[in-house]
């Protein structure tokens, strides 16, 4: 948290009551540095994982200039906020909500997966606000029953998001219909990329850049490790007594697509560990009914695809759990903030197989810190930890880099690898091998129009 207040923001007391209304006591540090440059008209570049407090610190210069200047006459959405997935534009729409719950401003949402007449209020009626997914905002827009015209400031959030799942063209259609718009914000989980600064410079002028790199007070409230699997099975075997432990309160499990996740949230049921899944490509009421089972704490696990790994806010999730690696270092980051959100406390568990320490170590890199090892008496790893070859070293060449992932050198006798006093688990295997196995190969689009 920053050392300024909300009313040093120079924010409308309407405002600040709601934000008192929702236990927001002091701005994070994106909202202090945007809040003020957003204010004075500039755009801005901003990046910002979830977790930092990004939505309130465009929601709020957003409705302090609805206050400013008010509408004199009926019309369409003077506000336009764009995000990569349906879960992330409707958390938007509530929190837009519930800032703008003292003044008479008007949300709305416009989402793929829900019948047009739910956004007939969007298309016709007098609209503040409006957060969209990119694809049927597009199709309103080419069907002419929504009007860009009176757009005044543009958001484009989660922007990193929408370039991965294929967006830029109807992004960069519906900011070409936004024109007349005098200020654009784009927030991005990191400014990287030569698609994402092409994209920015595209569509901001003269952006303020907020690189605000979460103090540590905001940002490591993360407890990370790794336990190594031998296998499937013996991963599974893991996996249940994980969920076993009593501080394992409320967890996401992350697996790689939705094939495994099937699998899986069936075989945790078979065990009696109740839990409501979450994937790309179900239907809107299916999902919202997923998500406010485990919100409400119906149950307290939820398997997901990587959909569920951005955007989303679901408060007190004590434990992340990569039963699959992700594919990139950065996913790993998304995932992992899903807990230890605004100040809690979280850990983040991965379960890793001899194929997933490539991954690990470049984890390692991204996040600058080694993973601790961590074992379960009675599930220890029979096998030693794969080794991942590295670049070699001429002679007399010293390594600048801190190093990281500290292998233990002991010596691997074959029949060590054999099944020699394997322990139960490793010897129900077979069936699950296969499974993962199929399961290996790069995941199906998961994708959430
Ligand atoms: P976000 O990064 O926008 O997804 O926000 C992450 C979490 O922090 C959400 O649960 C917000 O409700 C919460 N949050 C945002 N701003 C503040 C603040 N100033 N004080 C306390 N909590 C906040």
């Amino acid at each position: 948290m920053s050392s300024m207040t909300f009313e040093q923001l120079e924010l409308d007391p309407i405002l600040v009551r709601a934000l008192t209304d929702m236990g927001y006591a002091k701005p994070t540090t994106i909202q202090s540095q945007v809040i003020p440059e957003a204010m004075s008209g500039r755009d801005i570049m901003a990046s910002a994982p979830t977790g930092t407090g990004k939505t309130a610190a465009f929601l709020l210069p957003i409705c302090q200039h609805l206050l400013d200047f008010p509408r004199r006459n009926a019309g369409p959405a003077r506000i336009l906020i764009l995000t990569p997935t349906r879960e992330l534009a409707i958390q938007i729409g509530e929190d837009a909500k519930k800032i703008a719950r003292h003044t008479p401003l008007r949300v709305e949402v416009i989402t793929g997966g829900v019948h047009e007449s739910q956004h007939l209020p969007a298309l016709t009626k007098t609209t503040d606000i409006v957060v969209a997914t990119p694809g049927r905002l597009l199709q309103y827009i080419e069907e002419e029953s929504f009007d860009c015209r009176d757009i005044e400031m543009l958001v484009l959030d989660e922007a990193d998001r929408m370039l991965d799942m294929g967006f830029i063209k109807e992004v960069d259609r519906i900011a070409a219909e936004a024109r007349w718009r005098r200020q654009t914000m784009l927030f991005s989980a990191t400014l990287e990329g030569h698609g994402l600064m092409k994209f920015a410079a595209d569509l901001l002028k003269d952006p303020v850049e907020v690189s605000a790199e979460p103090p540590r007070s905001e940002r490591k409230k993360i407890n990370q490790w790794v336990h190594m699997a031998d296998n499937p099975e013996h991963k599974f075997a893991l996996l249940l007594n994980l969920l076993r432990q009593p501080d394992v309160t409320r967890s996401i499990i992350f697996v790689k697509t939705r094939e495994r996740l099937m699998e899986l949230a069936s075989r945790l049921q078979q065990e009696g560990l109740h839990n409501a899944w979450l994937r790309g490509e179900m239907e809107q009421e299916k999902r919202n009914e997923a998500l406010s089972r485990f919100r409400i704490g119906r149950v307290n696990i939820l398997v997901a695809t990587d959909v569920a790994s951005r955007g989303i806010d679901l408060p007190q999730v004590s434990h992340v759990i990569n039963y699959d690696m992700p594919r990139t270092a950065d996913v790993y980051v998304h995932r992992i903030g899903r807990t230890g959100r605004a100040g809690q406390k979280g850990t983040a568990i991965s379960l890793i197989e001899a194929h997933d320490m490539p991954l690990l170590v470049k984890v390692e890199k991204y996040i600058e810190e080694p993973l601790k090892r961590r074992f379960i008496e009675g599930l220890r790893p029979q096998h030693k930890e794969a080794k991942v070859a590295s670049r070699k070293k001429k002679d007399g060449e010293r390594s600048s880099k801190k190093k990281v992932a500290p292998v233990k050198k002991e010596k691997v006798r074959l029949r060590d690898t054999k099944a020699k006093g394997k322990p139960k688990w490793a010897t129900e295997k077979s069936a699950a091998d296969k499974a993962n196995k199929s399961g290996r190969k790069p995941a199906a689009k998961d994708n959430n129009q």
